[in-house]
């Protein structure tokens, strides 16, 4: 077959079972240069494989030849990057250097068409490496495997210089290797329950596919009588998981053990799903005359300019014109919508969606329904809708909204392949008016995404649910929304002024001109205090008064820093070291720690930085601690103990911390203690590693309140303890007997509860006795109401995220310590949450 070599018995690095396999695919290098990991390719699109797993070159030539024989079924218009396809299937995705595409062709001239087929070796592009050094961001050439679920890399060379022509990579297709592999293997098993509160939705099972990819070993998801390809995304979300469903992995073959504890562990880590999804209002409230009613999608006011969406209709011809032919349209289809993915940027939570997007083109499942119709002899733009509809009907069967809304992503995909195959690519609504409130159906993300924000004044959606991807796009984008409007949303005429109240649920039609007045100086008034918010994000933070309270970020990794100093922090409050821990297979040994501690340090420039120790354990499981099965994890071997349970780790950690970051600037803060006889054991190993590394300098010991034990026991813990931290999150969990992650008693979980207050009153005036200093990192900390009444309370310090480091920073500004006391006091007295909610709101009543 051409382009596929069988690799002889004497070459390198293939194991004796690589070489029985069969049939391998060489792929030889198709520059000169340095070959380099993808990993250090510094944009994520490549170096977190989001377009496929490969090798990069640092090219010192200007030919790029071709690293195999294929067929080139993928040209960019901007001539920068080309997707070459092997005979065995696989397809070559090679870009020259990274945001080449807005040289818009200039320096690259194309030596073959698309279609062509070539041999390797021969020349497929030339460019002028002068253009290119001053104009792109960097020249590493990214030589991905695009279709990669059907292969495994078996071999690379990276950190190594290459001549043109020299092995670069080798291939073999991956059903035959994972086929092989699950032979004589016995079938491994493991039970989980879904924590996420939305299930197993579109991102988790694009993750959970992600990961299952990284192993040979056969792996399934089963729940009942359904059972679903862990690498397939569309095949779990068909399994229609919600929160707290119990499912098993099956897994067999060579790392089956690994790869079953790897995706119940990242299952159970939950996968931080909680915190991208604003807390919403489920029921629409009553309609009033004139006024729509929806459910809350994204917060704020809005007030603009009624402009409809709507998105052209793409008819498919149902018969094809020949397997190959369509073969080919359909993947060159994905091949342009994966590159447009993959070319488009965004914040946190946009990346995330694009990436779970970028995996239902890859999915196996998708791509063979659709290899089955067009060998039936349907047309590439048929067979893709049909394998798209298919899974939608799968999802909209499911109980629960959240699965019938991820069938909008489904759709997304669906419109953008087709509109690759009848080659329109339309941005649409490019022209909206200013102040444009929007009214559409329901939207599609990579609608939402194409759309000039600058001139959005809000989002109504007749269907929607409020936890839809493009719900979750318009609350990182800072755009009102509201979803589920109803039909009567579309019966309003373009140009009509709207009033859309995300808070109040409220869409207003010809809002009179005094309520237009009112809103406008509300919309005002919110613009200008957060632009005073923000202009006065980086001074230091003090009450009106003079009272200074310390404003730091809660951060999780060394990537945090840069945006919470940028953000205004005085210092980190709270480092969560145990996100160093989970996700992997073997904890991270001192060397590791004492570098991760180390680059946080000097990224925070001297300012403190409190370091947490490990808090695992409970909601947190790491796959290589067997923690015994327990009844009640929440309330069973977590946070301290675990660090008890095992010293070894704990020593480790603290030598770590020790080594890594100067005795000045480190406070080192105990998670869940109960007990003095915790802290006492903790400040032991603590001595022992001082007096090991010959630190003479005393470094802070101090705990986290977060059970009711150590806030009634204050006053004794101060004694010892060198400083407080309250965490209000779990401190709110055992105050009020509630799961801090359960969907349906959300409503009520409130740390402004009389209850949680009071025991932040008996911390702080524990803490008082011993001079000992009070701060704040539980999510109660980054709400601004709460502020003046915590530090009425008693306390000096308070961190969150960074995004809300002005917030807090402009709250504090706006009060004077006695005001603070007064308010305090009277919530202490007050009878629920939403009392003090509303004594906060109204302070002088
Ligand atoms: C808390 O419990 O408030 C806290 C900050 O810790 P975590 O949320 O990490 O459990
Ligand atoms: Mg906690």
């Amino acid at each position: 077959m051409p382009g596929v070599r069988t690799l002889d018995q004497g070459s390198a690095g293939a194991s004796p079972a690589d070489l029985e396999s069969g049939e391998f695919l060489i792929l030889q290098a198709p520059m000169d240069g340095w070959a380099a990991p993808l990993s250090e390719v510094p944009d994520p699109v490549f170096s977190d494989k989001m377009m496929g797993d490969g090798v990069a070159i640092d090219p010192t030539g200007s030919v790029l030849s071709a690293p195999c024989d294929g067929e080139i079924i993928l040209i960019h218009e901007a001539l920068h990057a080309l997707t070459l396809r092997a005979a065995n299937g696989a397809e070559i995705l090679i870009h020259v250097g990274l945001d080449t595409v807005a040289l818009d062709g200039q320096g690259f001239t194309a030596h073959v068409h698309k279609g062509q087929h070539v041999r390797a070796g021969n020349r497929l592009l030339s460019f002028d490496l002068e253009i290119l050094a001053q104009s792109a961001r960097s020249l590493i050439t990214p030589i991905v495997i695009a279709n990669g679920e059907r292969f495994s890399i078996v071999r690379r060379k990276q950190n190594a210089g290459m001549m043109q022509g020299e092995e670069l990579m080798v291939l073999r297709p991956l059903q035959r290797a994972a086929a092989r592999a699950e032979i004589g293997y016995s079938e491994i098993r493991r039970e989980f329950i879904v924590p996420m509160a939305h299930g197993l939705h579109a991102r988790p099972a694009a993750r959970l596919a992600g990961l299952a990819k990284d192993f040979i070993a056969e792996i399934a998801i089963v729940a009942g009588d359904k059972r679903a390809n862990a690498r397939s995304p569309v095949a779990l979300m068909g399994l229609g998981l919600g929160k707290g469903a119990a499912a098993i992995v099956l897994a067999r073959g060579a790392d089956a053990e690994k790869a079953a504890a790897a995706l119940v562990a990242l299952i159970e880590s939950g996968m931080g799903e909680s915190e991208d999804i604003a807390p919403v209002a489920i029921v629409a409230a009553p309609a009033r005359q004139g006024v729509l009613t929806g459910v809350r999608a994204a917060p704020g006011l809005g007030l603009g300019i009624a402009a409809r969406l709507s998105r052209p209709a793409i008819i498919v011809e149902e018969a094809g014109q020949g397997r190959e032919r369509e073969t080919q349209s359909l993947d060159a289809a994905l091949a342009m919508v994966r590159l447009k993915l993959g070319a488009m940027r965004g914040n946190a939570t946009q990346a995330a969606i694009l990436s779970a997007h970028l995996s239902f083109l890859d999915d196996p499942e998708l791509a063979a329904h659709a290899g089955a119709k067009i060998v039936e002899g349907k047309s590439a733009g048929y067979a893709w809708r049909d394998a798209i509809q298919a899974q939608i009907s799968v999802l909209q069967g499911l109980t629960g909204p959240r699965f019938g809304e991820r069938a909008a992503d489904l759709l997304d995909l669906e419109y953008q392949v087709l509109n690759a195959l009848v080659g329109s690519g339309a941005a649409p609504a490019a022209q909206l008016p200013p102040d444009t409130i929007l009214l559409a159906e329901d939207v599609l993300p990579s609608q939402l995404a194409g759309l000039d924000v600058s001139r959005l004044a809000g989002i109504a959606l007749a269907q929607g649910g409020p936890t839809s991807h493009a719900a979750i796009l318009a609350a990182s984008m800072n755009i009102p929304a509201l979803v589920a409007c109803g039909p009567a949303v579309l019966e309003i005429a373009d140009g009509t002024a709207l009033l859309l109240d995300a808070d109040d649920g409220s869409l207003v039609i010809d809002p009179p001109v005094a309520l237009q007045e009112a809103a406008r100086q509300r919309i005002a008034q919110m613009r200008t205090r957060r632009a005073q918010a923000q202009a006065g994000a980086q001074a230091l933070c003090q009450t009106r008064d003079g009272l200074r309270i310390e404003v730091a970020a809660n951060l999780g990794a060394v990537e945090d820093v840069g945006p919470a100093l940028a953000a205004g922090a005085e210092g980190c409050g709270l480092l969560r070291t145990e996100f160093l821990f989970l996700n992997r297979q073997q904890p991270p040994d001192e060397a590791e720690q004492t570098e991760i501690y180390r680059a946080i340090a000097q990224g925070l420039n001297g300012r403190p930085l409190v370091v947490r120790t490990l808090d695992i354990g409970g909601d947190k499981p790491a796959p290589y601690l067997p923690f015994p099965a327990e009844e009640n994890p929440a309330l069973g071997l977590r946070g301290v103990r675990v660090s008890l349970w095992r010293p070894e780790l704990l020593a480790a950690q603290l030598r770590a911390i020790l080594r890594g970051i100067p005795a000045a600037q480190c406070r080192i803060m105990v998670p869940m203690i109960a007990s003095l006889s915790e802290l006492r054991a903790v400040r032991r190993v603590l001595d022992d590693a001082r007096t090991a590394l010959g630190i003479a300098d005393p470094v802070p010991l101090g705990i986290m309140v977060e059970t009711p034990a150590a806030a009634m026991t204050a006053d004794i813990l101060a004694a010892e303890a060198d400083f407080f931290s309250i965490g209000t999150n779990d401190l709110t969990q055992y105050a009020l007997a509630m799961d801090r992650g359960h969907a349906g008693l959300a409503g009520q979980f409130d740390a402004l509860h009389p209850a949680v207050l009071r025991l932040i009153a008996a911390t702080a005036e524990g803490a008082a006795r011993h001079g000992r200093h009070v701060a704040v990192c539980g999510g109660l900390a980054s709400d601004p109401v709460a502020a003046p009444i915590l530090i009425g309370l008693g306390v000096r310090g308070l961190s969150g995220p960074a995004s809300r480091i002005a917030d807090i920073k402009a709250a504090v500004r706006d009060v004077t310590l006695e005001d603070c006391k007064r308010l305090a006091s009277k919530a202490l007295g007050a009878t629920s949450a939403a009392a003090v909610r509303a004594l906060a709101r109204n302070p002088g009543e």
